[in-house]
């Protein structure tokens, strides 16, 4: 009898030490899954940060449009497919004529609305497979994606017209303006260099014949 009563009680102490050890690890477990879904979410949210930085490192702040760096991204990318499958693309090199007046009437919070209706313009008029970037301050470039070149003069008419014919509104004042461009077919030239050197050059010979003028290596004047 005093033998049963010792092995019962040594088990009911046994059962109680697996209650208790069965409790802690219990704990133990949900205290982890709080740490995991707390740490699941901290992932989830920096994941979110980094898209959105990643977007602004790319983006223009003023104007909403690609930067100068993410240009030159774009640039590599489209000279692979030129050199792979013989996609031919235009370079379009944008100036806005008499820019610093237009600051200097008006002032320079002016100047920065007219840049980004600019700027939305010309993307409302490019194709979402091409390019259009700000190059820096009232300059901006395109890389167009042509068959033929008569569609990139098309493009080009386009944008003049509609800008020609906006009037840009700031503070009651109605604003025009009018830009100045160079283009080249990079299937012309040896490099990519070579190729937005002359659309530079030609935008330049623009602005000497007196602006409001597009220039394109094949002779035409628009
Ligand atoms: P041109 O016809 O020869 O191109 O003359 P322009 O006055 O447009 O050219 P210039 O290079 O002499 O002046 C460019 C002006 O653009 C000067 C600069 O203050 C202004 N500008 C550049 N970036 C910005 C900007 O982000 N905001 C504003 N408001 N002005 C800018
Ligand atoms: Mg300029
Ligand atoms: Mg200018």
């Amino acid at each position: 009898h005093r033998e049963l009563r010792i092995v019962q009680k040594k088990l009911v102490d046994t059962i109680f030490k697996i209650e208790a050890t069965f409790n802690e690890n219990r704990k133990m477990l949900s205290d982890n899954k709080e740490r995991f879904e707390h740490l699941n979410k901290q992932i989830e949210e920096l994941q979110n940060e980094l898209t959105l930085v990643k977007e602004e490192h790319q983006t223009d702040y003023l104007t909403a449009l690609l930067n100068r760096r993410a240009y030159d991204y774009e640039v590599e990318k489209m000279e692979r497919k030129y050199q792979v499958f013989n996609s031919n693309f235009a370079i379009v090199f944008y100036d806005i004529d008499y820019f610093k007046s237009i600051n200097d009437k008006y002032g320079h919070a002016c100047g920065d609305a007219i840049l980004r209706s600019f700027a939305k313009i010309l993307k409302d008029l490019t194709r979402k497979e091409d390019i259009v970037a700000r190059y820096g301050g009232e300059e901006f470039v395109a890389l167009i994606h042509y068959q033929d070149e008569i569609e990139v003069s098309r493009y080009i008419k386009r944008v003049k017209n509609t800008i020609n014919e906006t009037n840009f509104i700031y503070e009651n004042n109605k604003i025009k303006i009018t830009f100045s461009a160079g283009i080249s077919f990079r299937n012309k030239y040896e490099s990519f260099l070579e190729a937005k050197k002359e659309a530079d050059e030609l935008l330049y010979k623009a602005k000497n014949q007196g602006r409001n003028i597009i220039f394109l290596d094949n002779n035409q004047e628009l």
